[in-house]
């Protein structure tokens, strides 16, 4: 039996034999500890029925522990030269399919059809290249794909943002656009000390468990995302301020006002203290206004 993938000498090993290099560009920091893996094969939830979705596989620590829990993974990775290690590191397991491809641009919902129609339940579950972690959430959060959640190791720093409460410090538009979709927590912390090599930042495992409906309903979704995101564009503005600067003009302040008002809002609150429901109220009295 071959040691597993996530050990610091197979590690090596496979990175000598094939004379890997690591490109930072593409958020290259590979795991090397099995008990954290563990730990977010654990906190994903598989059954033998599960699918996965992985994002950027590396060398396969990662694959390799959900091709051992669940029923079928697909991984997409972005990097060609990872193609040939993946296909001699994997190769004990026949339930695993690499896409190669940039995930931001794949057509996952079409991926989902072909490679995971017969599983109980689809988790995604990846150490994400930490360059374009907003992204890539946002877009498995927005696609409205059939996802019971997410577990993924981000930055740390990314991971409380996402996670924060009304008030906090940490609270602001990414927690709002998560936490319509989705319940946020943070799993653990995770030192800089399992990677190779090492990333700058503090890591954390956050798991995003999908709602069956969003959190709140809103006349237009679209509006409600650019009502919230303008409202934390200057973190120091109140609400007021910064709804007539980054939403409308000057001269329709009486419109913004009128809206807030009605929402039950004091205009001189800032935006961080607003709760997602206060935000969707505001969203639908200013809508009507000012749509
Ligand atoms: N899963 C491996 C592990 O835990 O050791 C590697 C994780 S590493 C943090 C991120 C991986 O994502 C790398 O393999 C990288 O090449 C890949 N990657 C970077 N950008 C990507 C993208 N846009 N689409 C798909 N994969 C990407």
């Amino acid at each position: 039996m071959t040691k597993d993938i996530a050990t610091p000498m197979r590690t090596k090993e496979i990175l000598d034999k094939f004379g890997f290099s690591f490109k930072k560009s593409l958020g290259q920091n590979f795991l090397i500890d099995t008990n954290i893996l563990h730990k977010i094969v654990e906190a994903a939830q598989l059954t033998p029925d599960s699918g996965a979705v992985e994002v950027g596989p590396g060398i396969g620590a990662l694959t390799e522990q959900l091709a051992k829990r669940a029923k079928k993974v697909v991984s997409f990775e972005i990097d060609q030269r990872l193609l040939p290690v993946l296909e001699e590191t994997l190769s004990p397991y026949d339930n695993v399919t690499i896409v190669h491809s940039d995930v931001l641009k794949a057509d996952l919902q079409a991926t989902l059809t072909t490679e995971l129609a017969d599983v109980s339940d689809v988790m995604v579950v990846a150490n994400l290249p930490y360059y374009v972690t907003t992204p890539i959430l946002m877009k498995l959060l927005e696609e409205k794909l059939p996802i019971r959640g997410i577990v993924v190791m981000i930055q740390a720093e990314v991971a409380d943002r996402i996670a924060a409460a009304p008030g906090s410090k940490d609270y602001g538009a990414l927690s709002i656009a998560a936490q319509y979709y989705a319940v946020a927590e943070k799993v653990m912390t995770v030192p800089a000390t399992v990677f190779v090599p090492q990333p700058r930042v503090d890591s954390a495992v956050l798991r995003l468990t999908l709602r069956d409906k969003p959190a709140v309903q809103v006349e237009d979704e679209a509006y409600f995302f650019r009502v919230f995101h303008a409202s934390f564009a200057n973190r120091r503005k109140t609400i007021l301020n910064n709804l007539i600067h980054n939403h409308s003009t000057k001269e329709q302040k009486p419109a913004v006002l009128a809206a807030l008002e009605e929402a039950g809002i004091d205009p001189q609150r800032r935006g961080e203290t607003l709760s997602l429901e206060e935000f969707a109220r505001l969203s639908d009295s200013l809508y009507k206004r000012l749509p």
